[in-house]
């Protein structure tokens, strides 16, 4: 009986370590590629046995299709922020994601967005948070950095600046689907029971990280936020340092998850601060943050990355992130936490 029972418990233990050191952080095997591309379409309680092979389908496609125009313009020689641009356009012109169209509801059925950039070659910056009418966040928080002397615009005037700088500007109604209308409504039905609130309420946030040809590193982050958010809640989406940085030196990261604990850890900054003082790889600094630290708060999200050797990381600690990363000779995209 003895015997059997340990070897029974030695055989979990094993399967356990297996899956915490191949199952939650992932990373790519290519040394030193030309140039690379990592992006995230949200983390969180993403099951298998939730979703249809229709739904697992149609974000495979819209992942492949962010990572592909980043890619060509990787693989022509351009700049890493015109392809993290690129391919968070796409996630938010792509209303499964909780970014531009589709993004998640407020409180009062609005949708209010958040977005940041870093260029890592000079440390520069720009956010935006709380936007109501830009159709792409992510461009204005691009605006924000190279057409204002500031890092962060909010609410009213990020908006107005957008439409000053000749960006597209939309009704707030372009930006509602009935999905997010039912989730505001499953949300405000659980906060009347006292009901815990899931992590479905959020997942969806975006995000690139890019290495181009030159050695620059660019990151950028773009949600809704959580659903349900009121008072003006801004997140950890457009904090420099809580969802995005970039830093040739070090790396670059994109942030997905419960917002108020990523800007408690100042997770982005925090990996590349374990690079830069510390020594750490970026996969070690990584899983420090999310797997140990965030973890141990009680926060749920993950993180991409990648590092100024083209090395890409994918850390979570969450049931899922829609993920995938572009090298110039492989691409691949996952949602759940076993693949
Ligand atoms: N981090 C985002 C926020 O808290 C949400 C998410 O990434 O799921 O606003």
């Amino acid at each position: 009986m003895r015997p059997f029972l340990f070897n029974s418990l030695l055989a979990f233990t094993c399967l356990m370590c297996m899956q915490c050191q191949t199952k939650y952080p992932m990373s790519s095997n290519t040394e030193n590629p030309e140039y690379a591309l990592v992006i995230h379409g949200g983390a969180g309680t993403i099951l298998k046995e939730n979703m249809t092979e229709d739904m697992e389908q149609r974000y495979h496609e819209a992942l492949t299709r962010a990572l592909s125009a980043g890619r060509q313009i990787l693989e022509e020689g351009g700049m890493a922020i015109d392809a993290v641009e690129a391919a968070i356009v796409i996630m938010e012109d792509e209303p499964l994601f909780n970014a531009g169209k589709g993004a998640v509801l407020t409180y009062d059925g609005t949708t209010e967005l958040d977005a940041s950039i870093m260029t890592g070659h000079n440390l520069d910056a720009g956010a935006v948070g709380g936007v109501k009418t830009i159709k792409n966040p992510i461009k204005a928080a691009i605006g924000v950095m190279n057409s204002s002397p500031h890092v962060m615009l909010v609410g009213n005037g990020a908006d107005q600046f957008a439409k000053e700088l000749g960006l597209d500007i939309v009704d707030p109604d372009y930006f509602l689907t009935e999905r997010r209308i039912q989730s505001l409504k499953r949300s405000k039905e659980k906060e009347a029971n006292n009901e815990k609130q899931d992590a479905a309420t959020r997942h969806g946030t975006v995000g690139a990280v890019a290495l181009d040809k030159e050695g620059n590193i660019v990151a950028g982050t773009s949600t809704g936020g959580m659903t349900n958010k009121r008072y003006n809640r801004i997140g950890d989406a457009p904090i420099i340092g809580a969802a995005t940085y970039a830093d040739n030196n070090t790396c670059g990261i994109s942030a997905t998850g419960h917002g108020e604990y990523f800007i408690r850890l100042a997770v982005a900054h925090n990996i590349h601060a374990q690079m830069k003082y510390g020594g750490a790889s970026l996969q070690e600094a990584a899983e420090d943050v999310i797997l140990n630290q965030l973890e141990g708060l009680g926060g749920d999200g993950g993180i991409v990355g990648l590092d100024k050797n083209g090395r890409i990381v994918m850390v979570f600690n969450s049931e899922g992130m829609y993920r995938g990363f572009a090298l110039p000779d492989e691409k691949k995209t996952f949602i759940f936490k076993d693949e």
